[in-house]
């Protein structure tokens, strides 16, 4: 293992500390927008693991790699520490949530330490402590003042046997039992908090075609869980009640309802199971609307169709959901899928009134109908069976039906709900609201924030509830003795805004400073798990825009760029401690240091990728980082003496091509790319330094450039063979490595270089050359390369005519025709070459590695000093070969 390596252990603390003693991390208050890159705060739940180590090398090594580029880098840390996790854990091993959490946070930071992740820890926030969470509460009440919060009737899981309210955590199994008694829970109308999100809905929807630099799923998966959809409503009588409103985004489809449906809690299911005992037990009992299956019960009731004059049955079903559009809907199982399973499951008429258009539909006739016995027919098509709109498609129908119905009104529904943030649970902000039996539910004044949480006690219901002596107040109001609110705040409310705490984490007076939160927001990379896709995102998109309009906050995106990394894996499989597959980081940076780990990983696939660890991976990441310390000893020790020649100028460019290349992915964050650059650079010195005798400067300068390309990755040892090389300060601070050419030189210049060597051996092959004695390589003449360039960017149908226009390509004669004649042929496929001057010097610079491989002096010759029988043959990006035997 580790006794072949270099010694990382020592090298690791020593340059942990150095950093440390240096603040070489920290963000002053003063700098100017600085590139803030973030990685999503944890959980504090005990250890690092794989996907942690994952995401924070990815903002590490990012944000070390911004800060060599010159910039002023923000990259803070921080605990997302309320939670019911940490609720659970102090009752079984008989602590409190606040301990538990905090010896968490200590190891963890140990281990971040260990790793060398470069944060700023003057900026560290720990969402459960007061002087973070009354934020929240002084957030909750702007929110309110802004008619933001509401106060309404929502479910929740009670356990008649505990009698408390239980998180949907605490409820086990398809049984659903609670989880302390195994009593079965049932659904109970309390009333909640919640904030207004689906205000938002139209901006937080149509914003996301700006977000450029998110992944697209994550931003389809916003979409869909807005789920705007147009469409219409329009009322069905129901005998007895009058008329009920229903939405439908196919009311071209009216003709096939063949029931109607409404949600277990809309009012008339609600008066009839006052009556109805079937009713009553299936929405106490049966309704599950999470469930895989439509369920429902039959009323007895029918409903007036308003175009048919058709009485269809009326049932209350669970797949119709009170909070999405009116809670009522005309259902038509011919063309729904999940109308079409119920109406299967109750045995009602399954009716066909849409038929797919036909190919060659002539606009007129009406086509057959489609067999909708076994499924749905859930496309637009042509009206059937629909009376006076058959034969029209769905959508003028749709125009159509919404004008002549007379109730019917065009509307908009979305699938977002307003987001409800009540939780029976301790271990969270408390909801600063105090009960008057007089004056109702009262804002805390803010001058009486933060309302801090009372000492846990460890209850089988709400702690908060059983607190007795916090619980008792005084109304704000008119002075009444009155009780606090019990519930405490979804701990999404805490990480919905603490990406802006970290411009002040110590702001007394404020969540954020204003000034700074507009200059230094938003993030630009922001790095995390796609299961935070949809809820942590939407809801910190949503705080932003509200802060935005409320607060003067200046952006109203928080994430310019988002990454959502992908998972590290254990032979194709999801490490978990249940399986008992899990790869402890602790393990590997003892056994190989943190450099190791961080380097394996990141080249191990491209950051969003999913990938497989590997113990040989990472012993042989090992293995290169000990040759590289090898290399960079030797040359400290016993410096070389070599000549600058062509050899030292190919390595040169070599050098200046791995810079331009690594430059390029570091920027798009595909570290992957740029590392295998790297180890390709260092294969290159040390074949150089086997094959002779290294000019000591070119040298010098490639091993600087890899362990400077390293640096972001790697950093504790870069740290250190920066320092054997005798480089100034930290190379953490030190500046990234620049090339003379730019990343399509090199691309050409590799091109000419394989291209030229390819001829050689096809020529030497063709023409069975046993024993080349010298090889020319003849450059184009110049006139060549302008006709070129005029055929690359003329969209002339005559291109030789324009080429003849030019009088230097016209008195080339033959050799200009015949040059034209092979651009007009291959006119799609034109690509421009380096100029002349430049391909003879990257000719001569590789002519070693040709006369490696041939065994012959090789000669790179001039158009001006070659002869026109050899130039004929000779084109930009392939110069003409000329083998001796
Ligand atoms: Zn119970
Ligand atoms: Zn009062």
């Amino acid at each position: 293992m580790s006794d072949e390596g270099y010694d990382h252990a020592t090298v690791e603390r020593r340059w942990q500390e150095a950093w440390d003693d240096a603040d070489v991390y920290r963000t002053p208050d003063d700098v100017d927008d600085p590139t803030y890159v973030l990685g999503m705060y944890p959980y504090p739940s005990g250890k690092l693991h794989m996907g942690h180590v994952r995401n924070y090398t990815i903002t590490d090594a990012y944000a070390r790699y911004r800060r060599m580029q010159g910039d002023d880098v923000l990259h803070p840390m921080g605990w997302d520490a309320f939670g019911l996790p940490a609720e659970n854990a102090a009752k079984e091993r008989d602590t409190n949530p606040r301990d538990w959490t905090f010896d968490c946070i200590e190891t963890m930071t140990d281990q971040m330490e260990s790793m060398g992740f470069g944060y700023d820890w003057e900026r560290e926030i720990t969402t459960c402590t007061p002087e973070y969470y009354q934020w929240n509460q002084w957030l909750f009440a702007r929110f309110h003042e802004e008619g933001l919060v509401e106060r309404r009737d929502a479910e929740v899981n009670w356990c008649p046997e505990c009698e408390t309210v239980l998180a949907d955590e605490q409820v086990e199994g398809e049984a659903e039992l609670c989880w302390r008694c195994d009593t079965p829970v049932e659904q109970r109308e309390l009333e909640q908090w919640f904030l207004k999100i689906t205000e938002y809905a139209d901006e937080l929807l149509e914003a996301i075609d700006d977000l450029e630099g998110w992944p697209n799923s994550v931003r389809q998966m916003q979409r869909n869980w807005i789920g705007r959809q147009y469409g219409a409503e329009l009322d069905f009588n129901i005998e007895g009640y009058g008329p009920v409103e229903a939405f439908t985004t196919r009311v071209d489809t009216i003709y096939g309802a063949t029931f109607f449906a409404l949600a277990p809690d809309h009012p008339i299911s609600e008066e009839l199971a006052k009556e109805d005992d079937d009713v009553r037990h299936f929405i106490e009992h049966e309704a599950d609307p999470e469930g895989d299956e439509p369920n429902g019960v039959e009323t007895g009731l029918t409903a007036t169709n308003p175009v048919t004059g058709d009485e269809i049955p009326v049932y209350v079903a669970d797949f119709v959901l009170s909070d999405v559009g009116t809670g009522a809907l005309m259902a038509v199982p011919g063309h729904d899928e999940r109308d079409h399973a119920f109406a299967e499951k109750m045995g009602i008429e399954i009716k066909p009134v849409i038929a797919p258009e036909p190919d060659d539909w002539d606009g007129e006739t009406v086509p057959d109908a489609p067999d909708v016995s076994e499924d749905a027919f859930t496309d637009d098509g042509v009206l059937i069976n629909s009376g006076e709109y058959s034969g029209l498609d769905s959508e003028t129908a749709r125009e159509r039906l919404t004008e002549d119905i007379e109730s019917a009104e065009e509307a908009t529904q979305y699938q977002l709900r307003d987001w409800g943030i009540s939780r029976q649970r301790y271990w969270g902000t408390p909801i600063p609201v105090i009960h008057c039996d007089d004056c109702g539910p009262v804002m805390v004044p803010e001058e009486d924030l933060p309302v801090e949480l009372p000492e846990f006690i460890n209850t089988t219901g709400n702690p908060l509830d059983a607190a007795e002596e916090w619980k008792q107040t005084t109304c704000p109001d008119c002075g009444s003795p009155a009780t606090r609110e019990t519930d405490t705040m979804d701990t999404f409310v805490d990480s919905s805004w603490y990406f802006l705490r970290y411009v002040s984490p110590g702001s007394e007076d404020a969540p954020f400073d204003l000034e700074r939160a507009n200059d230094w927001m938003p993030v630009d990379q922001y790095v995390g798990g796609i299961e935070h896709a949809v809820m942590h995102l939407l809801y910190s998109r949503f705080f932003t825009k509200v802060l935005a309009d409320h607060e003067g906050l200046e952006h109203r995106e928080p994430f310019t760029n988002l990454l959502a990394q992908g998972m590290v894996q254990l032979e194709g499989e999801k490490m978990s401690k249940s399986k008992g597959n899990v790869v402890s980081p602790q393990r590997i940076v003892e056994d190989y240091g943190a450099d190791t780990a961080r380097l394996f990983m990141m080249q191990a696939a491209q950051p969003e990728r999913d990938f497989d660890w590997s113990e040989e991976g990472v012993q042989s990441t090992y293995a290169f980082l000990t040759r590289l310390q090898g290399m960079v000893e030797d040359y400290v020790a016993d410096q070389p003496d070599g000549d600058d020649d062509a050899i030292a100028s190919y390595v040169d460019a070599e050098i200046d091509a791995t810079i331009a290349i690594a430059s390029d992915e570091y920027d798009d964050l595909t570290f992957n790319k740029a590392l295998r650059e790297t180890q390709d650079l260092t294969r290159t010195l040390r074949q150089y330094a086997d094959y002779t005798e290294p000019h000591a400067e070119t040298y010098e300068r490639g091993l600087s450039a890899v362990v400077r390309l390293l640096a972001p990755v790697a950093p504790h040892l870069a740290e250190a063979l920066y320092d054997d090389l005798g480089g100034d300060g930290f190379v953490a601070e030190a500046d990234w490595p620049t090339a003379k050419i730019d990343r399509d030189r090199v691309a050409k210049r590799r091109r000419l270089v394989e291209n030229t060597r390819e001829d050689i051996r096809d020529i030497v092959e063709v023409a069975g050359i046993e024993d080349p004695q010298a090889i020319d390589v003849v450059i184009a003449p110049d006139w060549k390369y302008d006709a070129l360039e005029i055929a690359i960017e003329s969209d002339a149908d005559n291109l030789i005519g324009e080429l003849m226009g030019e009088s230097h390509i016209r008195e080339q004669g033959d050799a200009a025709a015949d040059y034209g004649q092979d651009l007009q042929a291959e006119r799609e496929a034109l690509t421009m070459s380096l100029a002349p001057g430049a391909e003879y010097d990257a000719l001569e610079a590789a002519a070693w590695l040709i006369e490696r491989e041939f065994e012959a002096p090789v000669d790179v010759v001039r158009a001006d000093e070659a002869d026109d029988s050899v130039l004929r043959n000779a084109e930009p990006g392939r110069p003409a070969i000329e083998i001796e035997d």
